[in-house]
């Protein structure tokens, strides 16, 4: 399995070329650990993080 980008911007994980929460291209391979977001307005995690989509980030990307 290919490994996915992770935007620098929002850190969210894509295996394509352009970010498809903030529309970046700023994309890094070096990330690690996974955070899945499914319901971004009630999750509180999503909401610490400042995170408005519903989708998979990384939890740290360098
Ligand atoms: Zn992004």
């Amino acid at each position: 399995m290919a490994k996915e980008f992770a935007c620098k911007k929002c850190k969210a994980l894509t295996l394509g070329k352009m970010c498809p929460v903030c529309k970046s291209t700023e994309l890094s391979k070096d990330w690690s650990g996974i955070l899945l977001i499914f319901d971004s307005e009630k999750s509180k995690i999503a909401s610490t993080l400042e995170i408005s989509a519903s989708h998979k980030y990384a939890l740290k990307v360098t």
